[in-house]
């Protein structure tokens, strides 16, 4: 647990724990014990109910996701929800999907409380690419193929200072041996594919794992060219990263020709 503010017992407080990519079991114990301890819990769309379930019976349990196709909660009101709750004396539980402070705005939110006299407290999680790879028995930085990794997000805010050099990218993951693992890419996937090719080797292999440690869990292993047409063919959507790199060759190869494409 990495604490950003140090905080009295009596200072209001709020506690950003991390939910895993979804296997309950993938939580860590100091993100169960928050759990079971908070009062009010504010739960993201992909926190999945096996989390939720360690709540004491008693908590209050606010839903602030996109479930069942509603809208989303407004970030701003998520927010101003938090310290009101904190300021009011109960203990706030934010469970965000993955580690809270890879990508999914943990870093807003740790500003946002702090400036409102909000102790906080984070407590990592096991992000979804992490998850993704590993249940393909695929290590992300085996020494023989990789020097790196990179968590990029396929759906950054489109202007102009926040562009993603996608093509710059490319290249120098493939000059420097980087893995990468694509958040939030599959909307976008024909675009990044054709910008990604002017960087990195049309044979490339790629996996996309949907619902990371999930039940129902599926992926797919195709190359970089193959990469839109094989989402498409497979129906694969969000949730899912996309992971791209030589440390998948093994996966790659171990597929017949004809059957480069899912395997659930
Ligand atoms: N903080 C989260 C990421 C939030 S952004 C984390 O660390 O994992 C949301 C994106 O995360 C999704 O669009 C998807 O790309 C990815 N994601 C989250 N859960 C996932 C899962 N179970 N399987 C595959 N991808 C997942």
């Amino acid at each position: 647990m990495s604490r950003t503010t140090t905080f009295t017992p009596t200072q209001p407080h709020v506690t950003l724990v991390g939910a895993g990519p979804g296997d309950p079991e993938l939580l860590t114990l100091k993100a169960v014990k928050a759990i079971a301890s908070a009062t009010v819990l504010l739960v993201d769309d992909l926190v999945s109910d096996g989390v939720t379930a360690h709540a004491s019976s008693t908590a209050r349990i606010v839903y602030v996701g996109k479930r069942g196709g509603c809208q989303s909660t407004p970030q701003a009101f998520i927010e101003k929800l938090m310290v009101q709750e904190a300021l009011a004396g109960e203990h706030v539980v934010r469970l965000k999907g993955g580690d809270p402070f890879i990508f999914g705005r943990g870093g807003e939110e740790v500003a946002y409380l702090q400036s409102h006299g909000i102790a906080v407290t984070v407590i990592n999680g096991i992000t979804a690419g992490l998850a993704g790879v590993t249940s393909l028995g695929v290590p992300l930085t085996h020494r023989d193929h990789a020097h790196g990794v990179v968590f990029v997000t396929g759906h950054a805010k489109q202007d102009a200072h926040n562009r993603i050099d996608w093509v710059g990218l490319a290249r120098t993951a493939a000059q420097a041996k980087l893995t990468l693992v694509i958040y939030m890419g599959v909307k976008g996937a024909a675009d990044l594919q054709q910008a990604l090719l002017q960087g990195l080797a049309a044979d490339m292999p790629v996996a996309i794992v949907q619902n990371a440690s999930l039940p129902n869990q599926r992926h797919a292993v195709c190359t970089l060219s193959e990469l839109h047409s094989t989402l498409k063919r497979e129906a694969l959507a969000s949730p899912s990263v996309m992971v791209i790199g030589d440390v998948l060759q093994g996966l790659l190869a171990l597929q017949a020709p004809a059957q480069k494409q899912a395997v659930s």
